[in-house]
């Protein structure tokens, strides 16, 4: 890195010149890399929710406790962290759907077996 003001070589790491103090300018990589607290990690709250009102509700509301985490450990930090929640929501959402159908199959099921019964 040459310095702007005096054409003095200094480290790549040096803020100032060594040589005429003038500020050098910021390096590359200092500003390229994007924070990992500004990721988006989609957290998958919709579909737990949605799952918890019309399917199943004890395995919807470890949907919504899985989908709550993602955004407090976005903001944490912990991208890693929210994206084994995110997936976690993602996967009691499906569990909630899919006991939900189960339910209404057997539901339906058994009417057709009363009807059958009684008819
Ligand atoms: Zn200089």
């Amino acid at each position: 890195m040459y310095c702007p003001n005096c054409a003095q070589p200094n480290v790549d790491s040096a803020l100032t010149c060594s040589r005429c103090g003038a500020s050098l300018p910021t390096q590359m990589y200092a500003s390229s890399s994007t924070p990992a607290a500004y990721e988006k990690v989609d957290n998958n709250l919709v579909w737990a929710i949605l799952a918890t009102l019309f399917c199943c509700l004890p395995t919807g509301i470890v949907a919504i406790v899985y989908a709550a985490q993602v955004d407090s450990k976005v903001s944490a930090g912990d991208v890693a962290g929210a994206r084994q929640s995110a997936r976690n929501a993602a996967t009691w959402s499906w569990v909630s759907l899919g006991l939900g159908l189960l339910f209404i199959l057997l539901y339906f099921g058994l009417v057709a077996f009363s009807i059958g019964l009684s008819g």
